[in-house]
């Protein structure tokens, strides 16, 4: 997304770019699989929120015609009762109704009327630029109940961020606050990969070139590919993820460990999730509320389940329904294993014909997003060397949105540089 947002850009400031990936199809991160049966299978859970400021700068909204979740969701608690909230962030006080709700006490509800009071009276870039703490710190000093962060915090922003213990950066959960506040968590009606299919589409024929894996970066202005050719360019653009481009530059200084690449935050600890889809016959078990179902018991492996064609009907084949379940963090279990504990986990959330739904895959993400925590800036160093730059949400914050709006920024430089003085 990173690379492409650069090169869309400076495409549209009339400059030639060349995009080389290594992959089969653009995306990266953002993928989508269709199965012969006709399941759409975007690899992990993702969603885009549809105020992000990048995201509503390059995409046409019309064009893939977003189809949004609900806002709230299906918590299950640690008891294993469920219940339903409704635009929290949106209505606390109606979502979280003070005499039906089992989470949060009165205070507890009238603190997110608070942060979303907050939240609004600042730019994106104004609470990203906060001063942090981790998020679960954050939310302690804020006054949260123990019982509103264990059933409401962490199922949900654990599952944004990956990360249940909720280490990441608070400055980041104000802007992921914001963005759920007010916009809406969507999905291109045909899948993820429609976002960086609309991007490659606008740049001319031949500028993208799949299968084409980058061996080393020479300097700023030649990259050797893996067949050994050599190609030249004014710049060179590196919109790997971060250990990719780690592993790139060491080729060029011969030291990966080198206090120049440490001082730019080549920073490579990541996040893992694993997305298992399964197929249900008949009618779509999430009764087609287009509600996230979030797992808020400590110790499980379904920590997050969603329906995407309640969503999307085109993520499944008529008459069937497709289930997107998410385990974050290492399980140290085979594909096989997860999938039998999950359809345990899921009959007893969903009845024992969860027991019969087809397994369709498994996409285990080891660096899905990269660790982010408080005191990082929220911009790394874009230039690396002359003519060398590097973009993406590694070199930011982990969002969909800071990988492309690095992308846009690392244009606007090679731009301001190469403008006749
Ligand atoms: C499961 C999951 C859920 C997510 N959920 C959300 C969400 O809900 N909201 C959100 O905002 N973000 C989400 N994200 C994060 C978002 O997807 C990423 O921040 C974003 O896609 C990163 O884009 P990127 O361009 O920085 O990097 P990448 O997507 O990693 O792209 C790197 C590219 O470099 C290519 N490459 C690597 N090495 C080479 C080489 N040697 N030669 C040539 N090409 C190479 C790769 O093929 C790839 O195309 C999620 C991510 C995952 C995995």
């Amino acid at each position: 997304m990173a690379g492409l947002a650069c090169a869309t850009w400076l495409h549209r400031a009339g400059r030639a770019v060349l995009v080389l990936d290594g992959a089969d199809a653009v995306g990266g991160r953002v993928r989508t699989d269709v199965t012969p049966d006709g399941f759409r299978l975007d690899h992990g859970f993702q969603v885009l929120q549809t105020n992000y400021p990048e995201a509503r700068r390059v995409f046409d909204y019309g064009a893939l015609k977003l189809q949004a979740f609900r806002s709230g969701a299906v918590i299950r608690l640690a008891d294993g009762r469920e219940t339903t909230v409704q635009s929290p962030l949106q209505r606390p006080l109606a979502a979280f109704s003070a005499l039906t709700s089992p989470i949060g006490t009165l205070s507890d509800k009238l603190r997110i009327v608070s942060l979303v009071r907050h939240v609004l009276k600042h730019t994106p870039e104004e609470l990203l630029a906060r001063p942090a703490t981790d998020t679960l710190t954050f939310l302690r000093r804020y006054g949260w109940s123990e019982q509103m962060i264990s059933s409401f915090f962490v199922p949900f922003f654990g599952g944004v961020f990956l990360d249940r213990e909720l280490t990441t950066a608070s400055n980041f959960f104000e802007f992921v606050f914001q963005q759920f506040v007010t916009g809406e968590a969507a999905v291109p009606a045909l899948g993820m990969q429609q976002l960086p299919e609309q991007l490659a589409a606008r740049l001319p024929v031949g500028s993208v070139r799949l299968g084409t894996s980058v061996a080393a970066i020479v300097d700023g202005t030649q990259v050797r590919l893996t067949s050994g050719q050599v190609l030249d360019g004014a710049a060179v653009v590196l919109a790997t993820d971060g250990l990719a481009a780690l592993r790139l530059l060491a080729g060029r200084s011969g030291n990966a460990d080198d206090a120049s690449t440490q001082a730019a935050g080549f920073h490579t600890a990541a996040r893992l999730t694993t997305c298992t889809y399964f197929a249900a016959e008949g009618h779509s078990p999430g009764r087609g509320d287009k509600l996230l179902r979030l797992n808020a018991a400590s110790h499980v492996l379904a920590h997050n389940v969603s329906f995407p064609a309640d969503v999307s009907p085109a993520y499944a084949p008529a008459g069937r329904a497709l289930v997107s379940v998410s385990t974050h963090g290492e399980r140290s279990l085979t594909e096989a294993e997860l999938t039998d504990g999950l359809r345990q986990e899921l009959a007893a959330w969903f009845g024992p014909s969860a027991r019969q739904w087809q397994h369709l895959g498994s996409y285990r993400i080891a660096a899905a997003l990269p660790v982010y925590l408080a005191g990082e800036p929220t911009r790394q160093p874009l230039k690396l060397a002359d003519n060398l730059y590097r973009c993406g949400d590694w070199a930011a914050y982990p969002s969909l949105n800071a990988a492309l709006a690095t992308g846009r920024e690392v244009a606007e430089l090679l731009l301001a540089e190469s403008r006749p003085s």
